[in-house]
């Protein structure tokens, strides 16, 4: 806008803006909208164990299929949700959908599968007293166990308000819950935090793996972090592996599991299940 200024046209560019201006005002009201009348989906990207080649978790992927406009992209309608409030709705909404789908599986299974669900919170999610109250109610009413359940946060969950941070990460762990630091490497927290939050997983950003068969600089980061994990016990997953070359690096530097769509895209509900079952005890010849 300011070069368009500069150049004395600031017509060319305005009109855009408060195009852009009214999209996210419909998506935010047809949002509210999506969320009551379960417009919204769930997806469930597979986690792979990068030693045996098993699914050792799905990361469950809000998605909206919008009736006139299709697809909308979660990193266009989380911002909204997060600065009209609406994320509380959806975030409710997202853990007990994830729990409940979990829970259905074991039953359609007939046994405790061995695998984890994680659940994106929002730092907003975070700053709520309620947040506890939230997840336990939604495992109590799923039936699962807390240890079924990965919490994805990312930093800014803890920038704002560390000590607020801690005390909530805390009263999450008492539920048994894993606690997952996602896209690791990206915020702007020191990393005393790792020193003092009950961390169980670093999840790598996506920018570092996919810089990794290019750029040697992305390789030593990776590394630094995967050593610094394992210095603090801490179980470590790449995110954004989009090649068999990317999978069998990481899993020779050490990376405990993998994510991406060398594996897998999100998977609708109902492909989640055979898709554990197609990797279950793989020839250990060839894991993928
Ligand atoms: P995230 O939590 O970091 O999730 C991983 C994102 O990377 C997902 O994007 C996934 O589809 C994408 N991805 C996975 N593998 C690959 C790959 O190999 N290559 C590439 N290029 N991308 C890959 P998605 O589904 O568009 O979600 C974007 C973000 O929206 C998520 O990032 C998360 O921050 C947020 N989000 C999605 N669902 C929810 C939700 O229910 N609650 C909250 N609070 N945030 C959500
Ligand atoms: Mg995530
Ligand atoms: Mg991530
Ligand atoms: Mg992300």
């Amino acid at each position: 806008v300011k070069q368009a200024k500069a150049s004395g046209r600031p017509e060319v560019y305005e009109p855009k803006e408060a195009s852009l201006a009214r999209r996210r005002f419909s998506i935010e009201t047809e949002l509210r909208r999506a969320i009551e009348s379960d417009q919204l989906a769930m997806s469930y990207q597979p986690l792979v164990n990068l030693k045996t080649g098993e699914v050792s978790g799905f990361e469950a992927l809000a998605r909206w299929n919008h009736p006139d406009r299709g697809e909308i992209s979660p990193t266009e309608f989380i911002p909204v949700a997060e600065e009209s409030g609406l994320i509380l709705h959806l975030g409710r909404w997202a853990m007990n959908k994830a729990t409940e789908t979990l829970a259905g599986w074991d039953a359609e299974a007939r046994e405790r599968l061995p695998f984890n669900i994680a659940v994106n919170l929002s730092a907003i999610q975070i700053a709520r007293d309620d947040i506890t109250e939230m997840v336990g109610g939604a495992l109590r009413a799923s039936g699962l166990t807390g240890d079924r359940l990965t919490l994805e946060l990312t930093e800014s969950a803890i920038v704002q308000d560390p000590r607020r941070a801690t005390r909530v990460f805390d009263k999450l762990k008492a539920l048994d819950a894993r606690v997952a630091m996602d896209d690791f490497g990206t915020g702007y927290s020191s990393l005393a935090y790792l020193q003092r939050l009950p961390i169980d997983v670093l999840k790598i950003d996506r920018s570092f793996v996919s810089g990794m068969m290019t750029d040697p600089d992305s390789v030593a980061i990776v590394r630094a972090v995967l050593s610094l994990a394992e210095a603090l016990g801490m179980s470590t997953t790449a995110e954004g592996v989009e090649s068999r070359e990317l999978a069998t690096t990481l899993a020779a530097l050490g990376c405990v599991s993998g994510q991406g769509y060398f594996f897998a895209r999100p998977l609708e509900q109902a492909e989640a299940l055979p898709f554990w079952l197609s990797r279950l005890r793989p020839a250990a010849s060839k894991r993928y």
